[in-house]
């Protein structure tokens, strides 16, 4: 009688331990992190750390890609290097800088920032919601953003090449955004949706998402990024320059800012403030951030 139980246990054990094992091939490819744009700059210490977006050390920083001005020398503190005695040299690093001039990352642990590695390829894609009709002019500010962000950070993005019969082009997607794919690893998916996207709250005109993953050595690794955009801000700004004053180019720089890592800035001029303004403009601190944003070694 007993082993009769047993035989009547052994096929619902088996099918327990089938399914333990698709639960754990699901969940594998998809185990990083995910941070959703932060509304805020907080610093009230009662906070977790990664609520109030601290800047922290991480030994594989500093490796700069681009050329570093001596104004973006000064935001980092290396300008005052030589007169500061060495018992003072804890305020010549680019940490103490960046928190100084109100610039914010978009998440952090103890052991850094989350950013981009600089060895590898980053992918822009581009998706467009099939219902939108200026899909060029929405392609080409993805395209002059991505450029500006390639050449400030020096982090190797490139154009994800689209099929289109057998012809491999460069260019936007159309696709339904009622679900919004989480993009692949090591890419940057922007997306332009409809006015009434429940992607985005009435009040959003974008937002930006970074998944992240934590490495062996304990660095915070972004590895993949969403920037979702709405066809309101055609609606309601114009075209301009990109970085300086609130239009369409700015407020997409804005979102892609926060792809490869930064957060927002508490001052006011800054395009990184909460909200755009007509003043707003890149200041060299925002500079500062991004050549900071490409300067991850692997
Ligand atoms: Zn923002």
């Amino acid at each position: 009688m007993k082993l009769r139980r047993l035989f009547w246990l052994f096929p619902l054990l088996l099918i327990f331990l089938v399914a333990v094992a698709i639960q754990e091939e699901f969940s594998k490819g998809n185990n990083d992190y995910q941070r959703i744009e932060i509304s805020n700059y907080d610093t009230d210490p009662t906070l977790s750390r990664e609520e109030r977006n601290l800047w922290s050390e991480n030994p594989r920083d500093e490796n700069w890609q681009v050329y570093r001005s001596p104004e973006v020398n000064e935001v980092f503190n290396y300008s005052k290097q030589k007169a500061i005695v060495a018992s003072n040299t804890a305020n010549i690093n680019p940490y103490i800088g960046l928190t100084a001039s109100g610039v914010t990352p978009m998440f952090s642990t103890e052991n850094g920032v989350a950013l981009w590695p600089n060895c590898h390829e980053i992918k822009v894609s581009t998706g467009i919601d099939f219902f939108l009709t200026e899909v060029e002019e929405m392609y080409d500010v993805i395209d002059g953003v991505t450029e500006i962000i390639r050449a400030y950070s020096g982090l190797a993005m490139t154009h994800s090449l689209r099929t289109t019969g057998n012809h491999p082009v460069y260019g936007p997607s159309l696709i339904s955004t009622v679900n919004l794919p989480v993009p692949e690893k090591n890419s940057i998916f922007a997306v332009w949706v409809q006015a009434d996207s429940p992607h985005l709250s009435p009040d959003e005109l974008g937002t930006a998402e970074i998944w992240h993953k934590i490495e062996a050595d304990g660095t915070p690794t972004i590895t993949r990024a969403r920037i979702v955009l709405s066809e309101k801000l055609f609606q309601e700004y114009g075209l301009g320059l990109i970085g300086r004053g609130s239009n369409i180019e700015t407020a997409v720089l804005h979102e892609f800012v926060h792809a490869v890592g930064i957060g927002h800035s508490t001052n006011k001029n800054s395009f990184m403030y909460l909200d755009l303004a007509d003043d707003s403009f890149l200041t060299i601190a925002d500079l500062a951030a991004l050549i900071f944003a490409g300067s991850r070694s692997c």
